[in-house]
């Protein structure tokens, strides 16, 4: 017998996250089934999250989807009912409330979550974190936090999807992270501490200090004057732990060296895991590389820290790869303000035109490039 193809109209309401860099929350919903994709807790420790509420107004979901463990995907679960199915990589796993029941999202692969065929891949931002792809409409694709310029987490192309829900954190920033990392050694002059995200940038930023010595002012010594504080030792030996396609290629035994070699006693670098709170390193300057909370913004106009991006999330560049990978009919730019050059530049959904539309009147300060330096 002949099936029907006609199509189920899907309905997607972006909770958090649309025209601001804000918490990861996105309701997918047909007649049949509802699913949340990512519960984003406050980026700024202390601030409260209001789309929690929102969603229980429009009813509980069937499932929950979880990109990755980053807090502003992960933070919120502890208020949604417990009993509801939650899908996530054993790793994403560690980040999940005490006691709080998971099922196994494949790190690479399709299975059925309440009737929907998903598909699962590499996002290239954190340790066995992934981009989510439904089988729903023509495709729904959906990059949770995505980089493809990782020199430890592989990025898999995705398959084709109408519609692209993807990271744009970085707004309309085009630089490489290879220009990055060219200003950053600027920053590293003096004894450094980086607060970073352990199972994210963490080892991507050890390597780079390593191989580039002479650059990083540290000379041949480089090895024994970094050092990784327990998170990201931690993080380190589980990024190791994981199978070996999940990471780059040829980079295991440089790894396997940054655990092995005891931490530097007087480091020139230190990398350490960041829960947002603390804000001062005795005898380190202290230089910050991604989402700035409103403390270190100031800390960062006072001249008392510094910051500088590392690139863990697309360019403007990669955007357009992504759009055009996906073969994408419609984009919904997240986790960032959006002006009307995304109007101009991308298919944009109806809710992400009507906030294109608008353009935000931004105040011109001294600490303007600082504000517009989150991510
Ligand atoms: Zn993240
Ligand atoms: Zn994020």
């Amino acid at each position: 017998m002949k099936q029907t193809t006609r199509e189920e109209p899907v309905k997607i309401t972006v909770l958090s996250g649309l025209g601001a860099k804000a918490p990861a929350a996105i309701l997918i919903e047909t007649t049949k089934v509802r699913l949340l994709l990512d519960a984003g807790g406050p980026l700024d420790p202390g601030t409260a999250c209001e789309w929690v509420s929102d969603l229980e107004r429009r009813g509980w979901p069937d499932a929950i989807l979880i990109s990755h463990d980053h807090p502003d995907h992960t933070g919120s679960l502890a208020q949604l009912p417990s009993d509801i199915p939650l899908y996530c990589t054993s790793e994403t796993a560690r980040a999940l409330p005490a006691g709080r029941r998971w099922r196994a999202l494949a790190s690479r692969g399709e299975q059925r979550i309440a009737g929907v065929r998903v598909t699962t891949g590499q996002a290239g931002h954190s340790l066995d974190g992934v981009w989510l792809h439904l089988a729903l409409g023509q495709g729904i694709f959906y990059s949770g936090d995505t980089c493809l310029e990782s020199a430890v987490f592989p990025f898999d192309p995705p398959p084709t999807a109408a519609i692209a829900l993807l990271d744009t954190s970085y707004g309309r920033y085009d630089q490489s992270l290879a220009a990055a990392q060219a200003a950053m050694t600027d920053h590293l002059k003096h004894p450094t501490v980086m607060p970073v995200p352990a199972s994210g940038r963490a080892a991507e930023i050890a390597l780079w200090f390593i191989d580039n010595s002479e650059s990083t002012h540290v000379g041949d010594e480089n090895l024994t004057r970094l050092a990784l504080d327990e998170g990201c030792h931690q993080a380190l030996a589980r990024l190791l732990a994981l199978p070996d396609t999940l990471r780059r290629p040829g980079i295991d035994a440089r790894l396997r060296e940054l655990l092995t070699v005891p931490p530097s006693a007087t480091p020139h670098l230190l990398l350490v895991d960041d829960d947002g709170l603390r804000n001062t390193w005795p005898g380190f300057h202290t230089l910050h590389s991604g989402y700035l909370t409103p403390s270190r913004r100031r800390q960062v106009a006072a001249g008392e820290a510094t910051w500088q991006r590392w690139n863990v999330h697309p360019r403007l560049t990669d955007i357009t790869t992504l759009m055009n990978l996906l073969q994408a009919q419609e984009l919904w730019p997240l986790f960032t303000e959006l002006t009307p050059e995304w109007q101009r530049d991308f298919p944009l959904s109806p809710p992400a035109q009507k906030l294109a539309m608008v353009t935000p009147t931004r105040a011109l300060h001294p600490t303007s490039e600082v504000c517009n330096a989150a991510g």
